[in-house]
């Protein structure tokens, strides 16, 4: 197996220099060895492990590199690749995030030294040393795969980043969220490829407060989030329906505590699915939170591994009749470890089907 390293990336010189080796791609551009299907890749970078809100709270390096570990077995190579990417600029940010709220990140990070950590002023979301700097190279990895996604049709991607990004909204980061990655993912594929109508499918445990918030008056981005009610935000009730030229490209489905995925399953293809034959989406966007697993810490729904399979199945046929196939997938919530890598395991298997 050719391997490769890239060496820290100039633009996060505040962090240490780690480097990452990563297997490097068996098929970059042809077909994966078993599925007939060009390999799915992966935006991962170890650098992710670096942001630590400390040692009792649930968002743990080990979220991510449990994943990493399963999906770096022999097996799995041949249908995976993985490039390098760099970190999102102040521009890309920009077309989600305020100036002014870009300035505060910049300048509550520069206040915590190493060793430290701190509270963001705005929400309930720690910061430690390159905090802000992981989080802008998590939005670069979305962007890196909207760039994989739009280079062939069926091409897929999953981003496996952290911290989260879908709690935080325009002007503020909150709920272990400092960037709002999809966001960002979704402003650069309509700015860099023209692309007119996206659709997000949010399946994270919690409603995705912060994305809503961004793009309830946009007709051009449709967000569906099925998420546990009640729970942390508290936002994202079935009468909230976007605003003004958005009115009814927000699509919100509660889920009671205790439901496994036949909720969300059956909002995919009676709610959404209808609803796409009007709004016919050329990319779908996942904010794949699977802290709606059974087990999870902070979420009481009942996802099972099947369940997250067959949603994966369902969102491929969504994305294969209105977007050629092209689907990335953005890792948010999910906070015990195995069931993360469990559950992405379902999904990349489902998808390479
Ligand atoms: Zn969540």
């Amino acid at each position: 197996m050719k391997r490769y390293c890239s060496p820290l990336l100039s633009g996060l010189l505040v962090l240490s220099p780690l480097l990452l080796c990563m297997p490097e791609a068996v098929a970059q551009d042809g077909a994966s060895a078993s599925s007939g299907k060009p390999p799915i890749t992966i935006l991962y970078d170890a650098r992710f492990e670096t942001h630590d809100p400390g040692p009792e709270h649930p968002e743990q390096a080990h979220r991510v590199s449990a994943i990493v570990e399963r999906l770096q077995q022999p097996s799995w190579q041949p249908l995976l690749r993985w490039p390098a990417f760099a970190a999102a600029t102040r521009a890309d940010l920009l077309r989600v995030h305020s100036a002014a709220y870009l300035d505060l990140l910049d300048a509550e990070q520069a206040h915590v030294h190493a060793g430290e950590r701190r509270l963001l002023s705005t929400g309930d979301t720690v910061i430690s040393p390159h905090s802000v700097a992981v989080a802008t190279l998590a939005s670069g990895a979305g962007m890196a795969g909207v760039d994989a996604i739009m280079s062939q049709p069926s091409a897929t991607a999953f981003a496996l980043v952290r911290p989260p990004g879908h709690h935080a909204t325009r002007e503020r980061g909150m709920g272990f969220c400092l960037i709002n990655h999809i966001a960002v993912a979704a402003r650069y594929a309509q700015q860099r490829y023209a692309i007119q109508r996206i659709l997000i499918i949010d399946i994270d445990v919690h409603h995705g407060n912060g994305t809503q918030a961004i793009f309830e008056a946009d007709n051009s981005v449709f967000y569906f989030s099925a998420h546990q009610h009640p729970l942390y935000p508290g936002s994202g009730r079935p009468s909230e329906q976007g605003i003004g030229a958005g009115l009814g490209y927000t699509m919100n489905v509660d889920v009671h505590p205790g439901s496994n995925e036949q909720v969300l399953l059956h909002a995919l293809a009676q709610q959404l699915a209808p609803a796409m034959q009007q709004f016919r989406p050329q990319l779908v966007l996942v904010s794949a939170g699977l802290d709606a697993h059974a087990g999870d810490r902070l979420g009481a729904l009942q996802y099972t591994d099947a369940g997250y399979s067959n949603i994966a199945t369902r969102i491929k046929q969504l994305a294969e009749t209105y977007a050629q196939g092209r689907m990335l997938w953005l890792l948010e919530g999910g906070y015990v470890p195995v069931q993360n890598a469990n559950a992405v395991e379902a999904i990349l298997s489902a998808l390479l089907r």
